[in-house]
Parts: C-alpha cells; structure tokens; sequence
C-alpha cells in the first residue's frame, strides 16, 4: 500500500504518549498506523475520540514490545488480534491487519495478515479505510478522501457482496450518511441496502440500538431516518416510524443532540414505548424516560406562564420536563423562557409529610397519602409559596373536613 497523500495531523498523533507507543514497536520491527475513524476525522478537522493503531505483526509480539519498553498493555481482544495500550494515560487500541476467512452475515473469523491492502479492503467504506504515521503520511487505498470531501458514503468492493458477509453494515451506511454523507446519496450502495433490508431481522437488539441512537444524534438524522425508511430498513426495527418534521423541529430547538429524546420525536403518537424499550434493549431508565417522553399527560402548558412552568418542572423533574418541553413542538407559548426556568430553577419539596398527618391523630392508610396529595396540589396551585406552617395549616383544615364528613 503506497502512500498517496498527507494530512496535518491532530496533536493526539503526534504526542508524546504516541510517539512513545509508536517507537517502542519500530523498536521491535512492527510497523504501525492509526487507521479508521481518528484519521477520517483528522482529515475532517473535526475531534477525534479512539484512536485506533493497526499492526502488522501478531498481538503477541505487540504485548512483548510494548511490556519491554514500560508501556502499559492489556489484552482487549486477543483472538481478534486486539491489545489495548495505554502510554502516559492515553489509551490506544491496536489491531492486527485482518483479512476475512469465513464470514456468515454477523461475525467474522478472520485471519492475521501482513498485508495492509487486504486489511484495507475488509473495512466497510472508502473513508474508512485511511491509514495515517504519526507525521501525517496519509495512505488512501480507495480515494476515500474525495469521497468523504463530497459527502459520499460508499462501500469499498461490490455493496451486496459487503452486506452479505456483514448486514450490520447496512445500518453503518446509514450511520455515516447522518454523519459525514451530503446529498445525493451514493446510489449503488443504497440499493444495496434496500434490496438487504428484509435480512436485518438477524441483527440483535443491542447493535440496532447503538446504531440508531448514533444516527439519531448526527447532523444529518432526518434526512438519514427518511432514507432507512425508504429504504425498508425500518420495518423490522421501528415499524413507528413516523416521519422526520417533528425531529428536523427538534433539532432546530436543541443545544445538544440527545439520541433518545430524537427517538421520541419521530415515533407515532400511538407508539408504545414498552415495546419499544423491549426490541431496542433499552435500560430501565431509558424506557421510562422514553415512556415519559411520549406521555400526553401531563398536557404542555407553555402559554400558561412562569406558574405553570413551576408546576410542570416541580411534577416532571428538571430534566423530563426540558425534554418534554422540546419535544412540545406545536404547543403555544414561549418554550426558551420555559426552558431556561427548567435549567435554573430547582423546585422545593414539599414542606410537610405523612408524619404531620399522623401526629393530627389520623391512623395510617391510603387516606393519609391523599391528604397529603390534596395538600400538594394546593401547595403547588399557590406557586409553592406556602411555608410549612400554612402547609401545616391547610393539612389540619383538610383533615377536620375529612372528619367532620
Ligand atoms: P466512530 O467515530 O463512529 O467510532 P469509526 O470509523 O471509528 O467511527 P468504528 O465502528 O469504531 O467506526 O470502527 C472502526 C473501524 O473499523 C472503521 O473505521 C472501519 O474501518 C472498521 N469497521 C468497523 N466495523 C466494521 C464492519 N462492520 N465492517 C467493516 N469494517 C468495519
Ligand atoms: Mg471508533
């Protein structure tokens, strides 16, 4: 493989912790890249998170040459020619050049190789398959950097020959055309796609997840969501679908890309986020704030003002409520106000409890917690300006009717 460009490389690269990784394996004869995302992004300008290392020798020799030379290394993934370094607390991840030996359409066995083109050529798309040195040499087997300049997502190799050894990678196509794609989409790849979309029923729940969530938090998600459906890639992993102009709504509204509150945005009203949290494996927390999410009760009651805003945080939680504000999109009122209240404002607790109740003589039971409830809402309805003593107040009251009915 022939270096055939140059990029600046981005401080990570050319470090101290990396340069120390880098010569305690020329060291040892082995010849090393950064590869994938960290120089797709480099090249991009944009931040990078994993820096990921390719090798050309077995993980075994890497151990050796990074134990001998102090380099702390942990074996991640040994069977699949992956080690885990850590120099100077700067986490690296190297792998082994790969080349497929069997694949079935989920998992590869895959073969060691000192062949950096055959490496090259199992990765998924052209700018995803650039090698860089720590001095910015830049080998580009695929011209991945024109496509990712002109917002191309492109399968190296022939598309459906790709998605049959992994159909993972039809929902990684439309992962990196949220990200990095522009229109028009690279057509043979996405009727690749859409004539495989009745084969992702395979995947498991976990890796659909990762992926939509990704796609859901990239600048491109409309856009890339209307294209999955189109495309029939949604009708076994989010039949609800229901369209992108409550997200493009959404976005428009955020500072922060959330994945599942995006989610919520394009799911039908009817929706059920039960099932939903199922089939996507969502955590405990994740469902339930998916199912708050699509919740029409409590209703948005943005118009009503600062009281009403107090209200609707003191109920959801600061963090719901913001949530459902943004997603309120059709709903009067002036949200900002509403949601600049939600990140500043922490609401009281309740001045009073079941105890209180207790000690005016009423015996424990379901009586006492809608008592309490009462006190609450009336709490609430006077702007929570009630201190203990009117809270108090207002609980004897509300129990001397009780009795006296
Ligand atoms: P991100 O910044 O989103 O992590 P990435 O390019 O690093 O993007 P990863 O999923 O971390 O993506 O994978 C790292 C690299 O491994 C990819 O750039 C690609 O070269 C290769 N790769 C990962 N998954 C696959 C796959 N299913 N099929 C082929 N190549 C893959
Ligand atoms: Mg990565």
């Amino acid at each position: 493989m022939k270096a055939n460009g140059r990029i600046d490389p981005p401080a990570q690269m050319t470090g101290a912790p990396s340069r120390r990784l880098f010569a305690a394996l020329a060291g040892a004869g082995i010849t090393a890249r950064f590869v994938g995302g960290c120089v797709r992004n480099a090249v991009l300008r944009s931040a990078i998170d994993d820096l990921d290392v390719a090798v050309d020798k077995p993980p075994q020799d890497v151990m050796r040459a990074l134990e001998a030379a102090g380099i702390k290394v942990v074996p991640t993934g040994l069977k699949h020619g992956t080690v885990t370094a850590i120099a100077n607390s700067v986490v690296f991840e190297l792998t082994t050049l790969r080349r497929d030996v069997e694949t079935d359409g989920r998992r590869a066995v895959v073969a060691f190789t000192d062949d950096w083109l055959e490496d090259a050529s199992r990765r998924d798309f052209t700018f995803n398959a650039l090698y860089a040195d720590p001095d910015g040499t830049l080998y580009d087997p695929f011209e991945g950097r024109a496509d990712l300049a002109a917002g191309r997502v492109r399968f190296i190799g022939d598309p459906d020959t790709r998605i049959a050894e992994d159909r993972l990678r039809v929902l990684r196509f439309f992962r990196f055309h949220a990200w990095y794609g522009r229109p028009p989409i690279h057509g043979a790849s996405y009727q690749a796609c859409a004539r495989n979309a009745g084969t992702l029923g395979s995947l498991s729940g976990e890796r659909v997840r990762k992926e939509l969530l990704r796609t859901l938090e990239a600048p491109g998600a409309a856009d890339a969501l209307d294209a999955m459906r189109e495309a029939g890639v949604l009708d076994r992993w989010l039949p609800e679908y229901e369209g992108s102009s409550r997200l493009r709504a959404l976005a428009g509204r955020e500072d922060q890309p959330d994945g599942l509150r995006r989610l919520a945005a394009i799911l039908r009203a009817d929706a059920d986020p039960v099932a939903i949290g199922k089939r996507l494996r969502l955590s405990t927390q994740e469902a339930l704030r998916l199912e708050v999410m699509l919740a029409r009760e409590p209703a948005m009651d943005i118009a009503g003002g600062e009281r009403a805003w107090r209200a609707g945080i003191y109920r959801l939680g600061n963090g719901l409520y913001a949530d459902r504000l943004l997603l309120a999109i059709d709903a009067p009122g002036d949200w900002r106000a509403a949601l600049a209240l939600a990140r500043r404002w922490t609401p009281p607790e309740l001045p009073v409890s079941g105890g209180d109740a207790l000690k005016l003589g009423l015996e424990p039971g379901p009586k006492v917690g809608a008592l309490i409830a009462a006190v609450e809402r009336w709490w609430i309805d006077g702007d929570f300006a009630a201190d203990r003593a009117a809270c108090l107040a207002e609980l004897e009251r509300l129990t001397r009717g009780m009795n006296g009915a």
